[in-house]
């Protein structure tokens, strides 16, 4: 019993130092940043411009692997499962908070499996088609889908991902719902949009600018309050008469649960240092976006924001009546 209690005292001192010293030297190699999307998505782009900002101030490079698939719940189980070391982060979005209840079952859990590192960004969506659609405004496009509900298909990155929710807001609003196409994310789905396989989508800013300005693909609304100023012709939903289209898509890093306090410290003064550079600010602006303000990237304040969003889409979803296994 003595001998035991002897034991478990040094332990205990071993762990306590553990923390500190671990953080003074963390890191020490590559930290790997899970994207739960396929490469070439919005996603997949925030996390490449912060891992390359976050390489430069943690000394050590900030890997992107992309684990893409079922709506981005296998990348988030991927890292709740891994060492909580700070070597295995996930960058996710609003997706973490609508599988909880989307998902009768997730292969972890939502607020008990995680530590918030801090927020990153509030991306606007637009709902867009392939250039030849035949309609040229968001009223238009919703008599055509009306009138040819089987033979419009509508991608998404999955039961989960924001263009799932998207997706789900405009067929509630039209009450008309539409064959969807999966994908693993919706850098793929827009090669599709593109080469005009699949018919419209519901995508961040982040992934559909480019093709927008391009001429690639039409748009025909953007999905928050106000109009985005990297696209000031796109009328909002509200103008174009869906108002309850309404969705911005926040992401957020996180690590396994358990990771040191002072790494996870380490980790969001490094993600804040990332949002105030001057490549993320230009970037964000240009794909339609802007880095949260410095206290919303914070482990507190993410937290709080994904109970909040939890609680905010349950009630939306339940409704729909969407459920995945
Ligand atoms: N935008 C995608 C979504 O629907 C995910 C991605 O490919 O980044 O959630």
């Amino acid at each position: 019993m003595r001998f035991k209690s002897i034991a478990l005292v040094a332990l205990t001192a071993v762990g306590l130092a553990a923390g500190p010293a671990m953080a003074q030297t963390y890191p020490t190699r590559p930290v790997t940043m899970v994207v739960p999307f396929a490469a070439g998505g919005p996603t997949d782009t925030v996390a490449r411009l912060i891992a390359q900002e976050m390489s430069g101030d943690l000394g050590q490079q900030v890997i992107i692997e992309n684990v893409g698939g079922a709506g981005g719940t296998l990348g988030a189980a991927r890292v709740a499962k891994a060492d909580a070391d700070g070597y295995t982060v996930l960058l996710h979005h609003i997706g973490m908070a609508t599988s909880a209840t989307l998902y009768r079952k997730l292969p972890y859990d939502t607020l008990g499996d995680f530590a918030t590192v801090g927020l990153v960004t509030d991306v606007p969506m637009t709902i867009v088609a392939k250039k030849d659609f035949p309609a040229d405004d968001l009223k238009g496009l919703v008599e055509h889908v009306k009138k040819n509900p089987d033979k419009v298909t509508l991608a998404n990155a999955g039961v989960g991902a924001a263009s799932h929710l998207c997706g789900m807001l405009l067929q509630e609003a039209i009450e008309t719902p539409l064959t969807t196409v999966p994908y693993k994310g919706t850098g793929p789905a827009m090669n599709d949009l593109v080469g005009g396989q699949v018919d419209i989508m519901c995508d961040q800013t982040t992934n559909t600018t480019g093709q927008i300005k391009g001429g690639a693909i039409k748009a025909f609304a953007v999905t928050t309050p106000d109009r985005v100023a990297s696209l000031p012709d796109l009328p909002t939903t509200k103008e174009a008469g869906l108002p309850s289209v309404s969705v911005a898509v926040w992401h957020g890093v996180y690590a396994p649960k358990g990771t040191p306090e002072a790494v996870v410290k380490r980790l969001s003064a490094s993600l804040q240092k990332a949002l105030q550079s001057d490549l993320v600010k230009t970037r964000f602006a240009e794909l339609g976006t802007a880095p949260v303000a410095q206290d919303r990237a914070t482990p507190a304040a993410h937290a709080a924001h994904l109970k909040a969003e939890i609680e905010r889409w349950r009630p939306v979803i339940q409704k729909a009546g969407v459920y995945a296994d």
